[in-house]
């Protein structure tokens, strides 16, 4: 039976694993820590426990459809509730917003809030579903890198209707042109986070992402988030897939042009396929340093990454949810530190994820499990001791002025992760969260493909790699992925 090798089991790993066991391959998946999940897994404080990485869950079918390939009700496994409120926003000067996921409340709501019209608010949510519909099976669903994409009836659509996709203004001046009130442009502003991005220099097609949240919905898994990549292993072994724990891979090898092996602790092991999950842009550095690396797909600017403190809170906020934002002042400055500037600037967003908001186990009564991030640049060897004390300082501030408290106060336990934390467990290059960034209108198309153009039966999927970062999108990459290979022999 033709054998398939998975190196990595971050999300997309673990996907792509599933599905080219439903194809019929013999799937063997190798990863270097002692977890499965990547930047998709959890760790414990005391009595706390932490989501590591990812907070935001939008599109569950994409998660369901797995355990479909296998004829499994997802349900037997895995769990989830979609969320009513979908965040809370906090500025300084004491205002206060809750995004309903009601979508006729949320724009009641913000035309009062904002002082703006339903029908901008109506127009607005109406051109984000179009951009999705008219470039979500060409950008998301399919290879843009082989020609019979540029053939479909979706490609000639999107090209008709350009215009509607707002390539050549950024998301900002999308937002603008929409709205006047500068805090309900900087709430459609932050979308451009959700790939690591900056407003300013993203483009307006963007404004697609408040499709998913809002369209689609937000949801919570019943036990948290680790429970997406804790379900999928699961599976993944009940279907007969080997998980190889603390197994570095070392060198793809590769014979006339063919992937051929990986060698993992000074062993080669043949495969008939394999599919690369370390980013990309390490595994060119690192497992195929004799192949000449595509210098200008490398050589994108990349997404930001996170600082993050996780607290171990002994108190409980009735006014907080399971994601509040604590809005800064100068979003824009903020973005100028992040990307230009590589560090943070003296005002950050707060973000703040409470889990046991809605999952019991995770902390105890009258205490809570708060995720601390704010975006941070990506690590070029900045200081990190230094970077951590300056904006753990900023943090507590902000979020004392927003809530009115003393959050220094019922800090029970601490943990933090920089982006050099975050490079060294996933070896994502820079600790970048989302691969490439979306800074520019050519992203889309200078991401690395899912395939390799130099050696046959070698595939990449992830969030380095095409369609982009994101848990929704490393998904599509693994189905992207298994659409590609051959029919196993
Ligand atoms: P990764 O998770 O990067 O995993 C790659 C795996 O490969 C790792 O397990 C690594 O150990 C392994 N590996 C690498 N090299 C080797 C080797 N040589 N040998 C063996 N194994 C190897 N996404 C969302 O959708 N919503 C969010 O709210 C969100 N928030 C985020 C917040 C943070 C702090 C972070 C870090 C990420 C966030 N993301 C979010 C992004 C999301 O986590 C990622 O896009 C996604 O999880 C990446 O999955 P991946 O499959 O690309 O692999």
């Amino acid at each position: 039976k033709s054998q398939a090798a998975i190196i990595g089991s971050g999300i997309a790993g673990i996907a792509s694993a599933l599905r080219l066991k439903a194809k019929g391959y013999e799937v063997d998946i190798f990863e270097q820590n002692d977890y499965t999940g990547g930047k998709l897994h959890s760790i414990t404080k005391g009595e706390y426990r932490f989501d590591y990485g990812p907070s935001l869950f939008t599109m569950p079918h994409l998660v369901d459809e797995l355990f479909g390939l296998f004829d499994i009700d997802p349900k037997e496994y895995f769990q989830y509730t979609r969320k009513d409120t979908i965040c809370n926003y906090f500025w300084e000067d004491g205002k206060r917003f809750q995004v309903s996921a009601n979508t006729k409340t949320f724009i009641k709501e913000a035309a009062k809030s904002f002082d703006e019209s339903e029908e901008h608010l109506e127009d607005y949510l109406k051109n984000t579903k179009t951009k999705y519909d008219l470039t979500s099976k060409l950008f998301l669903e399919k290879s843009l890198h082989k020609f019979d994409t540029y053939l479909s009836k979706d490609t000639l659509k999107a090209i008709f209707n350009v215009g509607k996709l707002h390539l050549d203004s950024s998301l900002n001046e999308v937002n603008k042109k929409y709205f006047d009130h500068p805090k309900l442009i900087q709430l459609f502003n932050r979308f451009a986070t959700y790939n690591g991005s900056s407003p300013y220099k993203t483009p307006g097609i963007m404004s697609m992402i408040p499709h998913l949240e809002m369209n689609y919905g937000t949801f919570i898994p019943k036990h948290g988030m680790h429970d997406i990549s804790q379900s999928l292993t699961q599976l993944a072994k009940d279907v007969g897939i080997s998980i190889h724990l603390n197994q570095k891979v070392d060198e793809i090898v590769y014979e006339k042009n063919t992937a051929k092996a990986l060698k993992i602790n000074g062993d080669d092991k043949a495969f008939d396929l394999i599919v690369c999950n370390m980013d990309v842009y390490s595994a060119y550095n690192i497992l195929l340093k004799k192949i000449k690396a595509p210098k200008k797909t490398l050589s994108q600017e990349r997404s930001s990454s996170a600082l993050i403190f996780y607290w171990g809170i002994n108190k409980t906020f009735r006014e907080l949810d399971l994601h509040n934002i604590l809005f800064t002042e100068d979003y824009e400055k903020e973005f100028d530190h992040l990307f230009n500037k590589k560090n943070f600037a003296e005002d950050p967003t707060v973000y703040i994820n409470i889990s046991s908001k809605e999952v019991k186990e995770d902390a105890q009564e009258g205490h809570e499990n708060w995720f601390v991030m704010v975006n941070a640049p990506t690590n070029c060897g900045q200081d990190w001791t230094a970077q951590t004390s300056y904006i753990r300082e900023k943090v507590i501030a902000k979020i004392n002025k927003c809530l009115g408290s003393k959050i220094e106060n019922h800090i029970e336990v601490e943990h933090v992760v920089t982006p050099k934390d975050i490079e060294f467990a996933t070896s994502s290059f820079q600790g970048s969260l989302y691969g490439t960034s979306s800074n520019n209108k050519f992203a889309s198309f200078l991401r690395h493909p899912n395939f390799s153009s130099k050696l046959k039966n070698l595939y990449f999927c992830g969030g380095s790699v095409h369609p982009g970062g994101g848990i929704p999108l490393c998904l599509l990459s693994a189905k992207i992925v298994s659409d590609l290979v051959p029919q196993p022999q």
